[in-house]
């Protein structure tokens, strides 16, 4: 019997700014028939990510989500890791982009710091965080290994996705339908977690 807190409402607030997520997460959450609300469409603050971890800066979206519209709220916090480069992206993945978000660019700058770097290595990694309105966290993560190619292929998915291939596979995730995506990524393998501990009562 695990002791986590379950979650038994039927509302989520996504404390995401980011759409990608967001409908990477609405996807997941479908079958439970939980109804969601992005964090853009409640017009919340991007609270600071000031963590060392993901899963620190997971707990500081969820629980900001969380106290200010006092309902279960749920984040993501992920990113690209490149063991061969001391981790980068890691944590910062999202501001290589930049404040335009332009994800071409952050694609460009690992492969320039890839440059004379023979190991290709990569894998995403997602944290995320359950939050309740007393401030209580559940979380949990979830790892994809691969490496990176180049030019970047495919329009599908978002962030590094034209540039990740999953082991065992040819094609990056900017090619993979979305459902193929949700069976193997780092998102869903977290996201088993949190229904397996949360949802299932
Ligand atoms: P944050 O968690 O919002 O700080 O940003 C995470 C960043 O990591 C995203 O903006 C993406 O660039 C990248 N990232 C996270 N998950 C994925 C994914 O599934 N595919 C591609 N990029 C991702």
């Amino acid at each position: 019997m695990s002791n986590r807190r379950k979650f038994f409402g039927s509302k989520i607030v996504i404390a995401s700014h980011n759409s990608g997520k967001v409908v990477e997460i609405e996807d997941l959450l479908k079958p439970y028939g939980i109804k969601c609300f992005s964090a853009a469409d409640l017009n919340l603050d991007e609270p600071v990510e000031n963590g060392k971890t993901f899963t620190a800066n997971a707990e500081i979206k969820a629980r900001a989500a969380a106290l200010s519209t006092k309902q279960p709220s749920l984040s993501d916090d992920s990113g690209l890791v490149i063991p061969s480069i001391n981790g980068d992206p890691g944590i910062y993945s999202a501001r290589w982009a930049g404040k335009d978000k332009d994800f071409n660019l952050a694609m460009r700058l690992v492969e320039e710091r890839l440059q004379n770097v023979s190991d290709r290595r990569a894998y995403f990694f997602a944290a995320l965080a359950l939050c309740w309105p007393d401030g209580h966290c559940e979380t949990f993560t979830g790892r994809i290994d691969g490496e990176l190619t180049w030019p970047p292929r495919g329009k599908l998915g978002f962030g590094y996705d034209p540039m990740f291939i999953p082991a065992g596979f040819k094609k990056t995730f900017g090619e993979f339908e979305p459902e193929l995506k949700h069976a193997i990524s780092h998102r869903s393998k977290a996201f088993t977690k949190l229904v397996e501990f949360c949802f299932a009562h």
